[in-house]
Parts: C-alpha cells; sequence; structure tokens
C-alpha cells in the first residue's frame, strides 16, 4: 500500500488592501521633487499650483501672468540649480528650484552671397558694436503689468512650421560664428509681420546684423523681436495691438533670404518663442516628473574665429 500524502498548500491571500488607502509618503525631502522643474538652457518654466502674483530668479522679481509664474532661463545660462520664488496673492511666499542643464546645441553650416556680413569692414564692424550696445540697453527697463496672455499671437497668418532652429551654432562661409537666438520661419517675402502681444514699440530701425528690426515691450518683462523686414510699418514708441502689422517679410541684413526671424527676451533672458505661440501647457512644470529621456551633453564651448574684424558676435547678442 502506498501512503498519499496529500499537501495542502495554503495560499497567502494579498493584495486585499482597503480600497482609498492614503499611499505612503515618498521619503525625500518634503516638497522638494515637487518643488523641483528641469529646464534645458532656452527654455521657460512654469509654475501653477498657487495663484501667483509675483514670481522671482537671479534676485530679480516680475509679474505673474493669469495667475501663473514663468521662469525664463537664457540660451546661455549657467548650467546648475537656481532658486525660484512664487508670491501667491496671499503674500505667502514659496521657495522652489530650477535645475538647468546644457544642451549640446547642433552645428550648420550657412552659405551668404554677399560676404560683407562675414568679413566685416571697420566702419561695419564699428556700426554693429554700437547697434548691439544700443539693443542690449533695451532689455534693462522695469518689467511693470505684462499685456499679454499665452499662447502669444502668431507673428504672421498662416505661420509655417519652423525646422527647430532656435540655438543652432552656424557657421558663415566657413568663417564667422555665431549662435541662432530665435526662429526663422519660411514666410514668403512680402507677407505682413504681425505684433505677438499688445505692446509699445521700444525700437524700429534698420541694423546692420538684423536688417529692418522691430522690438516690441509686451510688459512682465517680455520684448518681442522681429527681424530681417523689408519695410517698417511701426516707428519707435508707437503702442501696438496684438496682430497689428508692424512691417513686411523681407531678406535684409544678415539673411540668406526673405523669412521671418522672431526672437524673444524674458527678463532680458533669451527664450525659445515657439512653446509661448503654441501653448504654455508644453513648458515644463514645477513638480512634474523628473524627465526620463537622456539629457543632453554639455555643450561645446564655441571655437575662436578667423576672419575679419568682429566676425564673432558676442555671447548676449541677439541673431537674426
Ligand atoms: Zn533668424
Amino acid at each position: 500500500m502506498v501512503n498519499m500524502r496529500v499537501v495542502v498548500v495554503l495560499a497567502g491571500i494579498a493584495g486585499c488592501g482597503l480600497l482609498g488607502a492614503a499611499p505612503a509618503e515618498e521619503s525625500a525631502a518634503p516638497g522638494a521633487q515637487s518643488r523641483t522643474v528641469q529646464l534645458d538652457q532656452g527654455e521657460v518654466g512654469r509654475w501653477s499650483g498657487f495663484a501667483a502674483r509675483t514670481c522671482g530668479m537671479y534676485g530679480k522679481r516680475w509679474a505673474a501672468v493669469d495667475a501663473v509664474c514663468y521662469y525664463p532661463v537664457d540660451i546661455g545660462a549657467k548650467p546648475g540649480r537656481h532658486e525660484i520664488l512664487l508670491e501667491d496673492q496671499d503674500g505667502r511666499s514659496h521657495t522652489g528650484w530650477a535645475e538647468v542643464s546644457a544642451v549640446d546645441w547642433p552645428e550648420v553650416e550657412m552659405e551668404l552671397a554677399d560676404d560683407r556680413f562675414v568679413t566685416l569692414s571697420p566702419e561695419d564692424a564699428e556700426r554693429a558694436k554700437r547697434e548691439r550696445t544700443e539693443v542690449l540697453a533695451l532689455f534693462k527697463g522695469e518689467p511693470g503689468e505684462p499685456r499679454f496672455s499665452l499662447p502669444l499671437a502668431d507673428p504672421a497668418r498662416d505661420l509655417p512650421r519652423n525646422e527647430n532652429d532656435f540655438g543652432s551654432r552656424r557657421t558663415f562661409n566657413g568663417k564667422a560664428k555665431s549662435q541662432h537666438t530665435g526662429r526663422d520661419y519660411p514666410v514668403a517675402e512680402g507677407r505682413p509681420v504681425r505684433a505677438v502681444a499688445d505692446g509699445t514699440v521700444l525700437l524700429a530701425a534698420d541694423h546692420f546684423l538684423t536688417g529692418n528690426s522691430v522690438y516690441v515691450d509686451h510688459g512682465g518683462g517680455l520684448v518681442s523681436m522681429n527681424f530681417h523686414l523689408d519695410s517698417l510699418a511701426v516707428k519707435t514708441g508707437d503702442e501696438v495691438e496684438r496682430g497689428q502689422e508692424l512691417g513686411k517679410v523681407g531678406a535684409t541684413g544678415r539673411a540668406t533670404g526673405p523669412h521671418l526671424h522672431l526672437g524673444l527676451r524674458w527678463m532680458a533672458q533669451r527664450v525659445d518663442p515657439e512653446p509661448l505661440l503654441t501653448s504654455p501647457l508644453k513648458l515644463h512644470e514645477v513638480g512634474e516628473a523628473p524627465r526620463t529621456e537622456a539629457r543632453k551633453s554639455e555643450a561645446s564651448a564655441a571655437e575662436p574665429v578667423e576672419g575679419g574684424p568682429a566676425a564673432k558676435v558676442p555671447d548676449d547678442s541677439d541673431e537674426g
């Protein structure tokens, strides 16, 4: 006779948790992760968790836009951790962090028919230097109250797609190097260029590198820049409304052909305009989950430039 042993296995009954029980708290310092936003150079961070009144970074303060704080990070910002501030409408202060990463910007070769814009004559070099000083002074004013909401209006009707040329490191005719600090839209010559928001024209002028250029102050520290226009429809000091014509698309200044260059400075930081034209919800938000994609590597240092005087534009400039 064979003894058959029956083994009874008592399976543990697992997973019978109470519905709706609170998940365990994360072990990280309270609020540390939830108060951080990861940004690349040239991006704008967003903090919408409070009814915001005032925002702060770099020791500066500026007004919230529709009760949301935005933190612009310059295309050449130092990588690392920067403290950000938000003061809500009850006067309470909140502190967070922007973690800024360097970007390995793409290198692009450009061909210009006119070598005048590559190897500058002493007169042109002097002119470009003088105009740069004039332009940099435009970004030193008090920010005031925002006269815009996001998204901004398109700078031209039926705006064509841009090939993401923000930040590209350009070499002109194998010599002059500069970084592209805005976006070029392939809008046809002669089409109207329009204000992205209400504002005051800070400067409408013909400049050596950027051609016919219009700088508009939209309040809240935001300035839009429209370059290479064929003609100007506004003058310095004019008040403009969102969508108002500023001039016509052209190819003046250092341009390979007709197109619309749009650049934005926010609290003097040169930022990518594209997400601000489409949706602020595309911006990275304080408290969102850390990004999982591989981070871009350290930006390569710009090489010294050979050739004519002032062929390299200083890295605090706005490039066309
Ligand atoms: Zn451009």
